[in-house]
């Protein structure tokens, strides 16, 4: 490990959790409310930064309100997406319809998620065998026999190196988890040929809760986020973005206002775009002796069906339950036997997301790859019968009930709370 020379403080908890995304923080509020030992460490000084996932579908307010969040997070500033609106070629297309779900979870929640974050940690906060620390950054695992018994990180205000010792480190540390590849666990990724641009806009870019735009010209997504932001994504060809900075904004511009000229006065320079590949994973093995992986860090999520939030927040719920059994045997570090619950209900669930996901991406490639050589009056009626008739099959409806409702067996183990 790479030190500072500056001196190492060491500390003991049950738990470990590395990284305060939507996986991290549910599972340090699930663990701290059950009265077990738990640090959250998080790389960053504050929960404002890089992207993240704004959309989060019906299957978290049902989590949310079993972990007595939901209120909480109702009072956040967020926009309520009932029927997201999906314009193809010129012609308004209701695909998908949430209002239909069994009420009271009948909507998905836009919001930005550092406010969202934060009030998990304030509620974990709320328990003394709870501590946050952030500005500190995981760099390896600590390991006795083959056991992971901790973690080894850097605390960046304080210049100080800190060891953790704990009886089990969760990595919820994301796509680029540090804690996967120390535990030299590959992360299965899959290729993908494209990319997403993301512009931040402000809130009057965009008139309704969700909306996308298919037109011959290209994709266009986008999202309002309350009151003061919004965020449109415009997908690319991989590898094109140098090419498209080297034309400038003002082609970009002309490109994204053919598909949507409202947005295009909203597009001034490329410092409010960044670049999210698209590379979804499943990584071979999500629990080890002391180790125990979820939400990116398990299954590098693709934006297809805005499906990573919920993702990492179901495993963070079965993680919590199973956690919370395992430690009840007294010993160190919890071997991965006490541990395969988690991985033998979450990856048969996760791998058939994947499955959908991986469908409509190819179907996403295809159009982007291609859309310059079709012909309009073929592009047009076709693709309009297209989303006429397959919102109405079946195998649809199935997809985005799932999408939707995630694993509807998964509920929060609300026995082991201490409050
Ligand atoms: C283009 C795109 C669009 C998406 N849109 C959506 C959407 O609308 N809805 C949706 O549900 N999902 C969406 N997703 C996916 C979603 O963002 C992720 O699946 C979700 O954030 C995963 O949550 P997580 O808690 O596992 O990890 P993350 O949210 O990635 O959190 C990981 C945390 O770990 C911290 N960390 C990393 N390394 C270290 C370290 N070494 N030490 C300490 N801390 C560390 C990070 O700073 C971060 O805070 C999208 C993804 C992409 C790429």
């Amino acid at each position: 490990m790479a030190n500072s020379g500056s001196e190492t403080t060491t500390n003991n908890a049950d738990v470990v959790v590395v990284g305060a995304g939507p996986g991290g923080c549910v599972v340090s509020y699930l663990l701290a409310k059950s009265g077990v030992e738990t640090v959250l460490v998080e790389r960053h000084a504050d929960l404002d930064r890089e992207f993240r996932g704004y959309f989060f579908q019906p299957l978290v307010l049902r989590l949310f309100d079993k972990m007595d969040v939901l209120d909480d997070v109702r009072s956040l500033d967020h926009d309520e997406v009932r029927q997201p609106a999906l314009t193809v070629f010129g012609r308004p297309f209701e695909v998908v319809d949430f209002s239909r779900l069994p009420k009271p979870y009948n909507y998905g929640i836009l919001m930005e998620q550092p406010p969202l974050l934060r009030l998990l940690i304030d509620r974990a906060d709320e328990f003394e065998n709870f501590e946050f620390r952030p500005a500190t950054t995981v760099t390896d695992l600590r390991s006795e026999g083959g056991k992971i018994t901790g973690v080894r990180a850097t605390n960046r205000e304080r210049d100080e190196d800190v060891e953790l010792s704990s009886r089990l480190v969760v990595g919820a540390d994301g796509r680029y988890s540090t804690v996967r590849k120390a535990a030299g666990t590959d992360p299965g990724l899959f290729d993908s040929e494209v990319e997403l641009l993301w512009f931040k806009l402000p809130a009057d870019a965009v008139q309704s809760a969700a909306q996308g735009r298919i037109e011959s010209d290209g994709i266009v997504l986008y999202f309002g986020l309350g009151k003061e932001d919004a965020q449109a994504g415009w997908f690319i060809e991989k590898g094109t973005y140098p090419e498209i900075r080297n034309r400038g904004i003002d082609a970009l511009r002309r490109q994204v206002g053919a598909v949507e000229p409202t947005l295009a006065r909203y597009l001034e320079s490329f410092d409010q775009c960044s670049l999210l590949h698209i590379e979804p994973g499943l990584s071979e093995k999500w629990v080890d002796d002391g180790l125990l992986l979820l939400g990116d860090a398990a299954h590098v999520a693709s934006p297809v069906g805005g499906q990573g939030n919920g993702l990492a927040i179901q495993d963070a719920v079965v993680a919590h339950s199973t956690i919370v059994n395992a430690l009840e045997e007294n010993g160190g570090s919890i071997p991965s036997e006490r541990l395969r619950r988690f991985e033998s209900i979450r990856r048969p669930a996760v791998e058939a997301v994947v499955h959908l996901q991986r469908r409509g991406e190819r179907a996403l490639s295809w159009y982007v790859l291609n859309h310059d050589s079709i012909p309009g009056w073929i592009g047009a009626p076709l693709a309009r019968v297209l989303f006429s008739v397959a919102p109405k099959t079946p195998g649809f409806r199935r997809t985005w009930e799932t999408f939707a409702l995630g694993d509807s067996e998964i509920s929060v183990d609300t026995g082991a709370f201490r409050s």
